[in-house]
């Protein structure tokens, strides 16, 4: 093992793999956990799995492992099937949410454990294990046992075990969940950084979307043991494929309306009050569809100024922010943020107000939520 030159490697680590996931199908008895999922995961990339509890992300990280057979479809690392791969031979780094690391041992050989199990040279465990250590921050706590340090730090051995062994592809399940919320941003800069460093294929957990769109490189969003979409955060949030993806990820008002015509590539979606948008499309068409808007692709106006009108129902201030809740008649509702710092005045709950959308950002799907028509 060539340890110094791993700590120390960044942009050009040997060891990451790539991850080819080939229509992967996991059923217990009828029911299918994860169904024909198509991933390709490049070397070195941050990857995160995002979605609502029981849509199927561990299943599928447990199968990149080994701990769940795959039944129909294939998962390599650079090309080489791990189909029929042991876990133990897949030089797997895990981290998970519950930290799982060994109470009776000290941090030290916490992290050395990995090394021994693999016959490494005393001398050589212990420079890697030091600079692990280094490389994670916490190699003042070398001799203390793990009762004796916060969760925060818990978790970082549960990091620097993971990768001292050099693995080829890192996996973390849920590994923040147990942190505080201040902890968990800080850890998760603390992750990304280390993950950058050492430019290790990362395949990582989390149902909450803040966390994903935070941390990765690119995102695949599950629901019901399906892909959604993969993309890479910004687009994930500005251009969701289906009303799904729009409702997880962020805050959307989805609301009915109706694509009344078409000028060359742009869409005439008649909404409330009568107001027509011309929305630049992908593939426009006639019909029924709901409109997705974020509470910061509206601007409240003046109400004469607006076709489409509505009364300020809730008004929440959030410090640098208002979110206003606007009831827009027929039992549809809006939220609207504005910046303290961009808005002349506030509006008072009661008062009327006109809204005005951002044409160039607001998303138009089909009827049924399925397709995206921008
Ligand atoms: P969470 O965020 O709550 O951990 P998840 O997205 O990771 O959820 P999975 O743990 O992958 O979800 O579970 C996906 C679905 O498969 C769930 O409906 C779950 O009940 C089911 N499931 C998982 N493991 C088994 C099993 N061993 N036997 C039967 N059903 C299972």
């Amino acid at each position: 093992m060539g340890g110094a030159l791993f700590f120390s490697a960044s942009r050009s680590n040997k060891m990451s793999r790539s991850v080819s996931i080939d229509g992967v199908t996991k059923k217990f008895g009828d029911f299918k956990a994860v169904d024909g999922v198509t991933i390709d995961i490049h070397e070195g990339e941050f990857f995160t799995l995002l979605g609502p509890s029981g849509c199927g992300k561990t299943t599928l990280l447990r199968m990149i492992i080994g701990f769940n057979s795959i039944d129909e479809g294939s998962i390599s690392f650079s090309e080489r099937k791990m189909n029929e791969i042991p876990p133990h031979k897949r030089n797997i780094g895990m981290v998970f949410q519950n930290y799982a690391v060994f109470p009776h041992m000290t941090v030290f050989d916490n992290v050395a454990y990995g090394l021994k199990a693999r016959g490494v040279a005393k001398e050589d465990i212990r420079r890697q294990v030091t600079d692990v250590l280094k490389l994670i921050k916490i190699e003042q706590y070398a001799k203390r046992s793990p009762s004796q340090l916060s969760g925060g730090q818990q978790q970082r051995v549960a990091l620097a075990r993971a990768i001292v062994i050099e693995p080829s592809i890192l996996l973390m399940d849920e590994p923040l969940s147990n942190l505080d919320a201040k902890l968990r941003v800080e850890m998760r800069s603390a992750i990304k950084e280390i993950q950058k460093r050492l430019n290790i294929t990362t395949v990582y957990v989390t149902h909450d979307q803040e966390e994903a769109l935070a941390i990765s490189d690119r995102i695949a969003v599950m629901n019901m043991g399906h892909i959604q979409q993969i993309g890479f955060p910004r687009e994930i949030y500005s251009r969701p494929r289906n009303t799904f993806v729009a409702g997880f990820i962020g805050i959307s008002n989805l609301l009915k309306a109706d694509l009344v015509g078409i000028e060359g590539t742009f869409g005439l979606v008649e909404f409330i009050g009568g107001e027509i948008l011309k929305i630049p499309m992908r593939e426009p068409r006639i019909g029924k569809v709901i409109v997705a808007v974020r509470p910061e692709e509206a601007k409240l106006m003046d109400a004469g100024s607006c076709t489409m009108k509505g009364t300020v129902v809730e008004a929440t201030f959030l410090g640098d922010t208002i979110t206003y809740v606007i009831d827009l008649g027929n039992d549809l509702m809006m939220q609207v943020n504005e910046y303290i710092a961009e808005s002349e005045f506030s509006h008072t709950v009661g008062s009327k107000v006109g809204i005005k959308l951002d044409e160039s950002r607001i998303n138009v799907f089909s009827a049924d939520g399925e397709k995206a028509f921008v």
